[in-house]
């Protein structure tokens, strides 16, 4: 059985084909600058063979066409006919509090996806163009969303509601929601695998460090807190945004800065994080360069206060859950950079973490990094959005 999955931004689309007899993936690419001059498709297809087409493609549907073109194409393509894709699973960013799974879509999820665009407005309703151009293109396919915020729904309301009047929670639904959903559902599982155990037997903290990047704690496979809240702006300071300030820095920006408060939102979005303290870049490549070569002092604040920030939640988590067996990490950073992982762990003996420089010294792949002796385990998992999106589309329209 054949599963796409496809992951709609505004002027993007992304998707991986996916073939669930093994788990492997046929092709992958991305439609970028949809709607603009320059629109481009990324295809990477038989082999790996890498294509790039030019065209200009005004909405989702076109390249949602032209995606399809790619897959079936007699040269670069992996699939004789859209026939062989048995169902799609889209990627959603909000499910609000009615979806704490994932859903085969018809009417009531298209309208909860549009109702949830007040908490994702940049992030819903380009998924939902991203399914609309699907529905056109294939419409007797069953579709599914897997919802960002779904695995979060099992946080006990104490961990989920805001300090506000309770009223803010009942009449307009603001509470923490959490993201990264689909990632720490994954990344958990497999941690819990790893180190030879049921995601029922052990208590993790779920650390995605990515450009975006957020925390969970997973108590016997549930997640009980998470580090994102309403939006994902809240929580860890992340590439560009700033992560939990005080609420008072909005009004104070405003007044001293005379900012509107679109500007407000874009300089916390856009131009905080690590590239706002830094001044140099989100990438922590370009971080880590300035501090090697130059000594840059305000690189290494920003990955000082990045993993002093990280390390923060996982004592929260530790304390939220009784004690941890395994701290996972992954994503972008999480998966390439060993001096971060060893800056996040150092200091968290007296929890019974120890990491072993040796085995953390791993960039890319999947492995134990603490030391034999260490009663709390250290893994890093590849985290895979896609097949876990692909897997739970499987499972529903089979
Ligand atoms: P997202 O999916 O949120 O865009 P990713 O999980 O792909 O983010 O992470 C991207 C980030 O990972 C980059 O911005 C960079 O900071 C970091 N990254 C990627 N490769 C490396 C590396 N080799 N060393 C350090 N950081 C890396």
């Amino acid at each position: 059985m054949k599963v796409l999955v496809v992951n709609a931004g505004s002027s993007s689309l992304k998707y991986k084909l996916i073939n669930m007899n093994g788990e492997s993936v046929l092709a992958k690419g991305i439609v970028e600058r949809i709607g603009f001059d320059g629109t481009v498709l990324k295809h990477e297809g038989k082999d790996g063979q890498k294509i790039e087409i030019d065209k200009e493609m005004k909405d989702h549907t076109d390249a949602f066409k032209l995606v399809v073109e790619a897959l079936t194409d007699s040269n670069y393509g992996v699939i004789k006919s859209m026939d062989e894709i048995k169902a799609v699973g889209h990627r959603v960013l909000h499910g609000g509090e009615k979806y704490a799974g994932s859903f085969i879509i018809n009417d009531d999820v298209i309208a909860a996806i549009e109702e949830c665009a007040v908490f994702g407005p940049l992030h819903n309703p380009a998924n939902l163009m991203g399914i609309r151009a699907c529905q056109k293109i294939m419409p007797n396919v069953p579709m599914v969303a897997v919802f960002d915020t779904a695995f979060h729904q099992t946080m006990p309301k104490k961990a989920y509601i805001y300090g506000l009047p309770y009223e803010a929670y009942s009449e307009m639904k603001i509470r923490r929601y959490g993201f990264h959903g689909t990632s720490h559902a994954y990344v958990s599982k497999r941690a819990a695998e790893m180190v030879g155990k049921k995601p029922e037997e052990v208590k993790i903290v779920s650390c995605h460090l990515g450009n975006g990047a957020s925390i969970a704690a997973v108590d016997h496979g549930k997640c009980v807190d998470t580090s994102m809240g309403l939006t994902p702006l809240e929580g860890l300071i992340m590439g560009t945004r700033c992560g939990s300030i005080d609420p008072a820095i909005v009004e104070f920006l405003m007044k001293e800065k005379g900012m509107t408060i679109n500007e407000v939102t874009n300089y916390m979005n856009k131009q905080s994080g690590v590239y706002g303290i830094s001044g140099i870049s989100s990438d922590f490549r370009d971080i880590w360069k300035a501090w090697d070569t130059e000594k840059n002092e305000r690189a290494k604040l920003a990955l000082d206060a990045f993993c002093y920030n990280v390390k923060k939640y996982i004592g929260a988590y530790a304390a939220a859950m009784g004690g941890i067996d395994v701290i996972a990490i992954t994503a972008g950073i999480g998966e390439n950079d060993p001096r971060i992982r060893k800056m996040i762990i150092e200091g968290l003996e007296f929890l019974g973490a120890v990491m072993d420089d040796e085995k953390n010294s791993v960039r890319g792949q999947e492995s134990i990094l603490s030391a034999d002796d260490s009663k709390v385990k250290i893994v890093c998992v590849s985290t895979d959005e896609e097949l876990k999106i692909a897997q739970e589309t499987k499972a529903l329209c089979l």
